[in-house]
């Protein structure tokens, strides 16, 4: 924190996001040391047996790898729906907003945004929205849910209202595919196993650049015959990958070694919502995981963002009026600590 550190090119900490982390030296001997082969012509040792760890966490038939969870949610929207029927989805969800209406331009689906009555969607909402039966009205084809909620500050949905949500779309006969992008997270900070959880979805992604701290990568689970279909569409939409085993094993690594600590960042996480709570008269979300959310009295995100910037602290603008700011490997309790009054400052002083 000395006068002369280079904030733009090296700030003190950046918590934009669980996603900046970057592989250790012990995850990247792994990378280097992994068996590989070519997986699309005739197979990976280390990316069948990631597939396989993924498979039997989330007590599913089959995992797919995926370079990216983007991709593995794509595709499972494609394998479950018909052109031109609709799915159901949060409103806030990451398939909403952050993938490029990547599901009306690829699988050619209609979104219905349920908003939930508390800040996810809850089984009673998405029971609302159903449209009442008309000859005249459009199939549905799919439930979309996200566990934990990324757009909501890291909020997990319980086992029961996992159940609930899964019941509700059952009833009316449509799958479920679960954006489970940090469902480690969601386990970590319940008492609910990966495999409960995913057992209220029919697809489950889960992703490996998050919390886990690996570079790249998804998997997508389910059952055996949902996963054939995945492989022909993942290669479709450009998803084959060669030596991939150098990536399943930062993914192996990642489970092994950085599942068990999510527990740390979830401690830092509240930690930081308890400094910067009621700071200028903002507000925060109290996080259930990873993610704090801090809801501003003035649309002031972006002001705030950049005098946290000049004091080496990189948090995101999520909203004109909410920022967010995310804990993860590279950025353990210690470091939250010595710079926390800086992200205070900054906020206090634009609030001022
Ligand atoms: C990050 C994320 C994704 C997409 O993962 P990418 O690997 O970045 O494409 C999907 N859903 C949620 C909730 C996420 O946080």
């Amino acid at each position: 924190m000395t006068a002369s550190h280079d904030y733009r090119t090296r700030p003190l900490i950046d918590i934009r996001s669980d996603t900046v982390t970057k592989p250790t030296d012990a995850m990247r001997r792994a990378m280097a040391d992994a068996d590989v082969g070519d997986d699309v012509l005739d197979g990976d040792p280390t990316t069948r047996r990631l597939e396989a760890m993924v498979a039997e966490r989330l007590g599913k038939e089959q995992a797919l790898f995926f370079p990216t969870g983007t991709m593995a949610n794509q595709v499972a929207i494609w394998l479950h729906t018909q052109p031109g029927t609709e799915i159901f989805v949060d409103a806030e969800s990451h398939i909403v907003h952050w993938e490029m209406a990547g599901a009306s331009a690829l699988a050619g689906v209609q979104l219905y945004p349920v908003h939930g009555t508390t800040s996810v969607m809850q089984a009673a909402d998405l029971a609302a929205a159903f449209r009442p039966f008309s000859a005249q009205g459009m199939d549905a084809s799919l439930v979309c849910y996200e566990n934990t909620h990324n757009g909501a500050g890291g909020v997990v949905t319980s086992l029961d209202a996992s159940r609930a949500l899964f019941n509700v779309a059952r009833s009316a006969g449509l799958p479920v595919h679960l954006d489970g992008a940090r469902l480690w997270n969601a386990a970590a900070a319940t008492a609910t196993s990966l495999a409960d959880f995913a057992s209220c979805a029919d697809t489950v992604m889960v992703s490996f650049t998050k919390g886990l701290g690996a570079p790249v990568g998804a998997a997508l689970a389910g059952r055996a015959e949902h996963i054939a279909r995945a492989y022909k569409i993942r290669k479709r939409f450009g998803g084959g990958m060669r030596q991939s085993g150098v990536l399943a094993a930062a993914a192996i690594y990642g489970l092994e070694h950085h599942f068990a600590r999510l527990a740390e960042d979830h401690e830092a996480a509240r930690y930081l919502a308890n400094l910067i709570d009621g700071v200028g008269g903002a507000t925060v979300v109290q996080p259930d995981t990873n993610i704090v959310m801090l809801d501003l009295p003035s649309p002031s995100a972006d002001d705030i963002v950049a005098r946290a910037q000049s004091l080496g602290v990189l948090v995101s603008a999520w909203t004109p009026s909410r920022i967010r700011a995310v804990t993860h490997l590279d950025a353990p309790m210690a470091l939250i600590a010595a710079t926390a009054p800086l992200l205070m400052r900054a906020i206090a002083e634009s609030l001022s």
